[in-house]
């Protein structure tokens, strides 16, 4: 039997099921439909709730906690863990997965280093798909924007939130593509999706790799 998280009511007519990224079943429902109605409609959509939960899962991560020691998140796609360490400077291993972190404004320091590390990668990322698609951009720059993983002016320039140096290389370069297919087109008209078709023929996996992932915007 799936008991819900949270329901909601309200003037609404008809019963509605959603599953969130951590697998949080949410129930909308009319004010006086009484309780035996919302269990069968439960019942009814079991084995949908049940697909959206174990994908929720699947995403295996979870918000930090006020302790930063051990937790893990994803750096380029791959899990690496965090230990506190009495040392001046921020340091990743990448054979061990591990980042050391210094324990004094322990979060500030790693935001700081996830951020100059996101502009690097991405700054990199850009200028090379820019030659491939025969494009030019005023700048690159890193936002801590959790809305949106990137976005391009009417002038060109482009913005990432560093929070995408969390996903793995290519769903980045997807982002990279996007925002530069957006350098010749100012909207997301067929001849935009087909100019990103056309440099990354499968954007639509990179796509969904990232909605399936909208965890990944409030981590830090
Ligand atoms: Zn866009």
């Amino acid at each position: 039997m799936i008991t819900p998280d949270q329901i909601i009511r309200s003037d609404r007519k008809t019963l509605s099921v959603t599953v969130d990224c951590f697998g949080n079943v949410t129930v909308r429902a009319p004010k006086k439909c009484d309780e035996g109605r919302i269990f069968a409609f439960l019942k009814d959509k079991e084995a949908w709730i049940l697909h959206h939960k174990t994908k929720a899962e699947k995403t295996d991560l979870e918000l930090p906690q006020e302790d930063l020691n051990g937790y893990s998140f994803l750096l380029l796609g791959e899990k690496c863990t965090i230990t506190l360490t009495q040392e001046k400077f921020v340091q990743f291993e990448p054979q061990t997965h591990r980042i050391f972190l210094p324990e004094k404004n322990a979060k500030q320091r790693l935001v700081k280093w996830l951020k100059e590390n996101a502009l690097r990668i991405f700054t990199v990322a850009t200028e090379k798909r820019a030659r491939e698609m025969g494009t030019s951009f005023v700048s690159v720059r890193v936002s801590s924007a959790r809305g949106r993983w990137g976005s391009c002016t009417h002038d060109n320039r482009i913005r990432y939130t560093f929070r995408l140096i969390y996903a793995p290389k290519e769903v980045i370069d997807y982002v990279v593509v996007h925002e530069l297919a957006h350098t010749k087109y100012k909207n997301h008209s067929q001849a935009f999706w087909r100019e990103v078709e056309r440099y990354l023929p499968d954007y639509k996996v990179k796509r969904k790799w990232l909605k399936e992932r909208s965890i990944l915007t409030r981590i830090f």
